[in-house]
């Protein structure tokens, strides 16, 4: 069992706010994903969690008691970083193992243990290699086993996977994934991948600049992004977003006209996504002269630049066309995202 509770967590440097008041409770048997772009707090906060850094306001709760000013090895979380930090003269046998030494465990029930977790990441084959002679993705698993073999409470997870390439990221996200199903631990995972984020997370905690920008189910924020920042962090390709004028329900911008919303007149940002439009049988909502074409083998995404922004559609992926021929997408307001010109927020 492992409630985490943040209460308006804060860590400040002098006057520099690196965690703004962070607020969230992360049901036992979670999958938390923190993402935002590079210095948004993301890692600040789970060291905080883990008790690598002090907290400047607020309280942590695991499982209902504060654990502020607990040592990190006194609070039963395991971490996973991007650097294996593994221990070159021990084979993987003796790194997997490591961790119950130092705890003091049982040596009669080491064996089973690094048995039973170097078999959940597959490295039965490996355990009399040292570390220098296995690739990234097995070294990786190496950190994990040596995670998982202390049966934690927690799991901290800081961007596990980056230092893999595409091919392995994907099979050990995967793998992840399969794991913290069958090991049903608290998991807290910290990445700047949206698609890591999507595919891994339960919840996903998105964060700019030290500030929680939204908390919800990956479909929640793929679907209904609070702001124009994880409307744009989102989805790949990113959401299109468009600026432009309302007058009497209709939203204008070059090349632009989408009539029917039910808005004041003013200054208007509007989104959606490349697979809600489609191109048009005869005048659509936007026109203007292909940008670019990328073939994406199941389909085609078509570019063209409207209201100072690039604007992408998903076409069939027989669409063929040459660049700078016109376009004309149809862009329905059923499929429109609104939000304030000025704040980014959501409207509605
Ligand atoms: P990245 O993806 O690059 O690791 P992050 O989202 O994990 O980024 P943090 O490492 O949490 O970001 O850092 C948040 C902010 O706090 C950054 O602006 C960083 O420069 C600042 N920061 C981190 N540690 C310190 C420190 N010891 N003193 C002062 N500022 C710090």
């Amino acid at each position: 069992m492992a409630e985490i509770q943040l209460r308006n967590v804060g860590k400040r440097w002098g006057s520099f706010v690196g965690v703004h008041n962070f607020d969230l409770t992360i049901a036992d048997r979670e999958f938390l994903v923190l993402l935002g772009p590079s210095g948004c707090g993301k890692t600040t906060t789970m060291r905080m969690i883990a008790g690598l850094e002090d907290v400047t306001e607020g309280d942590i709760l695991i499982d209902g008691k504060v654990v502020n000013d607990l040592e990190p090895k006194d609070r039963d979380v395991a971490m996973v970083f991007q650097s294996y930090a593994l221990y070159p003269n021990m084979n993987v046998y003796e790194n997997i193992r490591f961790p119950l030494k130092v705890r003091g465990i049982d040596p009669a029930t080491h064996d089973e243990k690094v048995r039973r977790a170097s078999a959940m990441v597959e490295l039965d084959d490996f355990l009399h290699r040292k570390p220098a002679e296995l690739s990234g993705g097995q070294r990786q698993r190496v950190a994990l086993a040596r995670a998982i073999v202390r049966e934690p409470n927690v799991f901290l997870m800081d961007e596990p996977l980056s230092n893999l390439d595409a091919k392995l990221r994907v099979s050990t996200r995967a793998q992840i994934k399969n794991l913290s199903h069958e090991l049903a631990v608290t998991t807290i995972y910290v990445t700047h991948d949206q698609i890591e984020a999507m595919t891994l997370a339960d919840r996903v905690v998105v964060m700019k600049k030290g500030i929680v920008q939204q908390v919800g189910s990956p479909t929640e924020i793929y679907d209904r992004p609070a702001n124009t920042f994880v409307a744009s962090f989102i989805g790949s390709p990113a959401m299109n977003l468009m600026d432009g004028q309302v007058e009497g329900g209709v939203f204008r911008a070059k090349g632009v006209e989408i009539p029917g919303l039910d808005i004041a007149d003013g200054p208007l940002t509007l989104g959606f996504r490349a697979e809600d439009a489609t191109l048009a049988e005869g005048q659509g909502q936007i026109t203007a002269p292909i940008y670019t074409l990328e073939l994406l083998g199941d389909a085609t995404m078509i570019s063209v630049r409207v209201g100072g922004a690039l604007v992408s559609v998903k076409a069939d992926k027989a669409f063929r066309a040459e660049i700078g021929e016109m376009v004309s997408f149809s862009v329905p307001k059923e499929i429109c995202h609104l939000f304030e010109a000025e704040s980014g927020a959501r409207i509605g």
